[in-house]
């Protein structure tokens, strides 16, 4: 009998890569479950990963020297056998990374590999070549859009042009059902300027995070917000804190912005609490597996393509430093440790009916 079409989505009908609800709920679930099981044993397991495409990027922003870090790129069938030898490992989740992930051709190549392999796809982007291109983009789960604050601010740190380019960005996202957050990396300049994201955030209906600048080698013992001083750091924690308490849509935890609030520079203290390496990693543009990408250098370069993706993540050697500011990792790290407020912060997100374009507040 044929199957009738009532319009209603069954659980047996396919996505376009020819996987049904099932399968899609259990390739999320699977790594989950590995993931919980490793963490139980403390046992490593490779199941959030940022995959660094390229260090190439068509911006040139104040705060950043990626693009003039020139490093090889792996092609499209050596990310392929990554993206396989990862997920075969219990990689769940994905992040796309640059430099500017869009400024490779393949990039919806990868993406789509990704998808096929039932992993949860991400991608930090500036938005500059997102409208253009939607298509080979629309299938992530979600895009992490840059956004410094107004036109003025944004435009003079990062790139002529940029605000109207990540703005659309945005929509285009939104307008295909893609969820969206923001990272706005926070200058003095840019400190000032909080509000205007956070206006838009709630008008366009994403969520927002911060966070300070690190130093542009991006190197984890440069320092971290040279140009902010301590007391500075800590009033934009507390703004954060005050805005987040009067439902403004922020992603920064409190646990985390009140880690900012005492700490402010490197949130989590010393690398040797920190998961990275452990539960979540970098593949950088060569094929060198690391930790994170603040302490790249202390591992052997290209031992993935060398050794194999999994048996590189296996060898790793443990991070060493004095800690980061990177927020979206300390988030994770405090989900790891199963902090009851960072969960709440995360599964509240994760339901909010933000970040697909409905207006809230
Ligand atoms: S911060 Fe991002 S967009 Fe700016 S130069 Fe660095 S990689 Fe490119
Ligand atoms: S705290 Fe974690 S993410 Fe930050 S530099 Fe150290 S190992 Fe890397």
């Amino acid at each position: 009998m044929g199957r009738q079409n009532s319009g209603r989505r069954r659980y047996d009908d396919q996505d376009q890569f020819g996987h049904t609800a099932v399968e899609r709920g259990w390739a999320l679930a699977r790594p989950a479950i590995k993931l919980a099981v490793s963490r139980a044993l403390g046992r490593k397991a490779p199941y959030q990963m940022s995959l660094s495409l390229t260090n190439r990027c068509n911006f040139r922003c104040d705060y950043c020297e990626i693009p003039e870090q020139q490093r090889p790129e792996m092609d499209t069938q050596e990310w392929r056998d990554c993206i396989d030898a990862l997920a075969g490992a219990g990689m769940g989740r994905a992040s796309l990374m640059g430099g500017e992930p869009m400024v490779r051709k393949d990039v919806g190549e990868i993406i789509r590999h990704l998808k096929k392999r039932g992993v949860y796809a991400t991608m930090n982007t500036n938005g500059w070549f997102v409208a253009d291109r939607f298509d080979e983009v629309a299938p992530l789960d979600l895009a992490c859009v840059t956004l410094d604050g107004p036109r003025e601010v944004h435009d003079a740190q990062r790139q002529e042009g940029s605000y109207s380019r990540a703005i659309a960005a945005i929509e285009k996202f939104q307008s295909a059902g893609v969820k969206v957050v923001t990272m706005s990396v926070m200058t003095p300049r840019g400190a000032a300027t909080v509000d205007h994201v956070l206006e838009l955030a709630r008008d366009m209906g994403f969520t927002a995070f911060f966070q300070i600048e690190h130093d542009q080698t991006m190197d984890v013992f440069a320092p971290v917000g040279a140009s902010f001083s301590q007391q500075s750091i800590a009033s934009l924690a507390e703004t954060l804190m005050a805005r987040k308490r009067e439902g403004w849509p922020i992603g920064n935890s409190y646990a985390v912005l009140e880690l900012q609030r005492r700490d402010g520079r490197r949130l989590g203290g010393d690398c040797s609490h920190c998961y990275a390496g452990r539960y979540f990693g970098y593949v950088m543009s060569d094929g060198t597996v690391a930790p994170c990408l603040f302490t790249q250098q202390q591992q052997t370069q290209g031992n993935g393509r060398a050794w194999g993706f999994v048996e590189a993540w296996n060898r790793m050697n443990p991070p060493r430093g004095p800690g980061c500011a990177c927020v979206p990792i300390h988030e994770v790290n405090h989900i790891l440790s199963l902090d009851p407020r960072v969960l709440w912060n995360a599964v509240e997100m994760a339901v909010s009916d933000r970040n697909v374009g409905i207006r809230r507040l």
